[in-house]
């Protein structure tokens, strides 16, 4: 009897070696969806949803369906893919022959085809996203982040202007990806969010899309739980522009990286923009595909660094003219000096500042700043001891540590280790008592007597306040 094979029966045929294969959440995920479009010769064609899609099948399951081909249809069998691709316009139908490794070949049907929202009761964080012009986004981007409430300054200026540049020409300019990268509280996000409400303000049809990496990855392991991982990776695959945060958080995340990575490749390769942001270097991501850290490197890569002084000023100035709020220049410097860790430190000293000024009623004046800011203050007097201070004292005055410890009764050594021990009770919990012992075992009163002398010396003498001052900024800065 001369049996017909038509391409249901071929394709049922292998979906029943497949599914014995492959999980049965794979199954579904992979295989269902597949629609079985003809059968001729040896040519089976099956009509995949993305290009996404089919190129999961090449990378995961590429075995099983030469297996169940040749079962089926016999070594010279070929399978033959259909792909719906949204905003590609040019087709091309390249055959391909299993036995010498899956190229799969890429065709158009019209329109996408995905299961979306309405026939399913799963609502996804990215449910109903299929982007066509005019359908609603949301972006997550924050208003507030832009170009113009961001300083500039030499700690982020290569940064920011590639940000600028990027915002003209999206995905095309040679910054894609564009990665940014720095420790903590230093303007990344800022950044990054920055540039997408300026893409979006100036390229009206552009979709761009902001998400955090530990979102992206809870977004990713819901989708697997439900069965969405297509949609999922479609909706990102979508976009013009992915802005994803802080990608140290994909470490170690296996799955998560790899369809990022196939997310990455996608947008690349469409010239669509991708921009990042890491708390290190691509190079000291740890827990990471090398593969991904190669991409990483492809465009440019810039960090953000420790805002200098003058930048910390700018920025205190801004925040506080923003609220409308004028301090004299003394406390501006008093605040920046004390506070160069990072700027988001720097606005919490801002805030609480304000906070203090409105519920005491009180201007914003060096007395004010000074106890807002007696908490991290504190921090750094736990943090200083006798041995820095002494180095400290005796590098500015050329004296040699065991000088400031000798009986010698010389001016300039005077001065020094007087300065030494007022520091010692300025910026440490040392007792007078012990202070003393640290320097050739004076007794609590010979402290008493050096901190006197300085205090005097600087209410009368104004150019040894004026080095005082300035050897108290520079103690600050180096060691906060
Ligand atoms: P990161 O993402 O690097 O941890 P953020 O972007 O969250 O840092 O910045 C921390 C805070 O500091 C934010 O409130 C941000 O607005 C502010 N900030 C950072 N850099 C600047 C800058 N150059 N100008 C103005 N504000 C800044
Ligand atoms: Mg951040």
């Amino acid at each position: 009897m001369l049996i017909v094979k038509n391409c249901k029966s071929v394709w049922n045929n292998c979906l029943q070696l497949i599914a014995e294969v492959v999980g049965e959440q794979s199954f579904k995920t992979w295989f269902e969806p597949i629609v079985p479009l003809s059968l001729t010769n040896e040519v089976l064609t099956i009509q995949v949803p993305s290009k996404f899609f089919y190129e999961w099948l090449e990378e995961h399951y590429v075995g099983v369906l030469r297996i169940a081909i040749d079962k089926e249809l016999g070594t010279q069998g070929r399978l033959e893919y259909l792909i719906d691709q949204e905003k590609n316009n040019e087709s091309s139908r390249n055959s391909t022959n299993l036995s010498s490794g899956m190229k799969g070949s890429i065709a158009l049907s019209s329109g996408i085809k995905t299961t979306s929202g309405a026939e399913n009761s799963y609502k996804g964080p990215f449910e109903q996203k299929n982007i066509d012009k005019g359908v609603y986004l949301d972006s997550n981007l924050n208003p507030n982040y832009q170009f113009d409430n961001f300083v500039e300054g030499d700690c982020n200026r290569l940064a920011r202007s590639a940000g600028i540049a990027i915002t003209k020409n999206p995905g095309t300019s040679s910054f894609n990806p564009l990665m940014l990268y720095s420790s903590v509280g230093l303007g990344k996000t800022h950044l990054v969010q920055s540039i997408g409400n300026a893409i979006k303000e100036k390229h009206k049809d552009k979709t761009v899309v902001y998400v955090s990496s530990e979102k992206f990855t809870s977004q990713f392991i819901e989708a697997s739980y439900n069965n969405r991982i297509q949609e999922f990776a479609n909706f990102y695959m979508q976009v013009d522009v992915l802005i994803i945060d802080d990608v140290q958080f994909l470490a170690g995340k296996e799955k998560t990286q790899e369809v990022f990575f196939t997310i990455f490749n996608h947008l690349h390769q469409n010239k669509k923009q991708v921009v990042m942001t890491s708390d290190c270097a691509p190079k000291d991501l740890k827990g990471m595909q090398e593969r991904l850290i190669s991409r990483f490197k492809w465009g440019l890569t810039a960090d953000l660094q420790q805002p200098d002084l003058e930048t910390r000023k700018s920025i205190i100035y801004k925040k506080l003219q923003k609220e409308n709020i004028a301090i004299d220049e003394n406390v501006i410097d008093y605040i920046a000096y004390s506070v160069d860790t990072n700027i988001r430190e720097l606005e919490g000293v801002i805030v609480s500042l304000i906070g203090q000024s409105v519920l005491n009623q009180k201007e914003i004046d060096l007395e004010l700043a000074k106890q807002t800011l007696q908490n991290i203050v504190r921090n750094i007097e736990s943090e200083v001891n006798i041995d820095y201070i002494q180095k400290f004292v005796s590098d500015y005055f050329h004296v040699t540590i065991e000088l400031l410890k000798d009986k010698t009764r010389k001016r300039e050594i005077v001065v020094a280790r007087q300065v030494s021990m007022y520091f010692a009770k300025e910026f440490t919990n040392m007792s007078l008592k012990s202070i003393g012992a640290n320097f050739g075992n004076r007794d609590h009163s010979t402290v008493i007597h050096a901190i006197t002398a300085v205090n005097d010396m600087m209410d009368t003498d104004r150019k040894f306040k004026a080095m005082m001052e300035e050897l108290i900024k520079k103690f600050k800065m180096k060691s906060i």
